[in-house]
């Protein structure tokens, strides 16, 4: 009996000693393998698990989705105490290897992407505001299309702001009515009977547009009233500057409905067609100067 005891007494102790010669030298942890191939060890396997899971479903900014290539897999294994944790790079090479695809709204100009914006709000608020500023002057064929791209270093500008300005740019860039950044528009409707440059030995340094006495008379882009009143051969004259070193000259007219130094826009009717100074018959001398030169209006208007 006593034998027995002291048998089993030197059995748990040995048994307590090899245990704890082991755990002094071995750990436990995860072999983790990427399509079949070894990244390293894990000590905790729900860790890498769960940032895992948290990356795919990540809809952080402009991500659509993540696609992971090949997900890890566990073995439990006992290493030795001096085996690092390699959770880092088992991390990383998940991501290297994943696809991660984002969701971006072009801004289409006759149906060619000009811009990207993150948000559908921000495209459509960007073509109303684009609408509304080129309303009357210019029909503007805009559209929407959502994108998936899976880069999105190509994707220039998905401000909102910036693609505005960008566009706008480009719009009045590409019309052809408009000058230094300034789009023209028609200020009445009728038939031009003198064209610009040299007539009779004299230089013409507008276009005459022939119109009923009375006919309205627009401001060809928003801008504020410079001038107006008799100024010799003009007659009545109304100057309007548009910004960016652009005026308009308007002579001739029977009345006139501005004041110096008011905002004009497009919208508004600035004078009235008429025959005063040095004229033969109702109509509107209708100049263009940029940077006080004058230029031909119709490279920009009635065409
Ligand atoms: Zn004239």
């Amino acid at each position: 009996m006593y034998y027995i005891k002291k048998t089993l007494k030197i059995t748990v102790v040995s048994v307590i000693l090899i245990f704890v010669i082991f755990v002094s030298k071995y750990k436990p942890m995860y072999k983790v393998t990427l399509a079949g191939e070894t990244v390293g060890y894990v000590t905790s396997k729900k860790d890498v698990e769960k940032t895992i899971n948290d990356y795919i479903n990540t809809k952080d900014g402009n991500i659509a989705f993540v696609e992971v290539a090949n997900m890890p897999e566990y073995e439990f294994n006992l290493v030795e105490w001096s085996k690092e944790d390699s959770t880092e790079e088992v991390l990383q090479k998940v991501k290297d290897e994943s696809l991660v695809t984002y969701r971006v709204f072009a801004i289409k100009l006759a149906g060619e992407t000009k811009e990207y914006v993150s948000k559908i709000e921000e495209a459509e608020q960007v073509i109303v505001d684009l609408k509304k500023e080129f309303e009357g002057i210019l029909d503007l064929d805009i559209s929407i299309e959502e994108m998936f791209v899976s880069d999105i270093s190509e994707i220039h500008s998905i401000d909102m702001q910036v693609a505005k300005n960008n566009l706008d740019t480009e719009i009045i860039e590409n019309c052809d009515s408009a000058i230094n950044g300034v789009i023209l528009s028609k200020p009445i409707k009728g038939i031009i009977t003198s064209r610009f440059g040299s007539r009779w030995g004299r230089q013409h340094e507008g276009i005459d547009i022939a119109a009923n006495e009375g006919t309205p008379i627009y401001a060809c882009s928003k801008g504020t009233v410079e001038y107006c009143g008799e100024y010799y051969g003009y007659g009545n004259l109304v100057i309007i500057n548009h910004g960016n070193g652009i005026q308009t000259y308007y002579g001739h007219c029977s009345k006139i409905y501005v004041s110096k130094g008011q905002e004009v826009t497009r919208d508004t009717i600035i004078a009235a067609v008429g025959s005063t100074g040095n004229s033969t018959g109702p109509h509107l001398h209708l100049e263009i100067r940029k940077n006080g030169k004058v230029q031909n209006p119709q490279n920009y208007l009635y065409k």
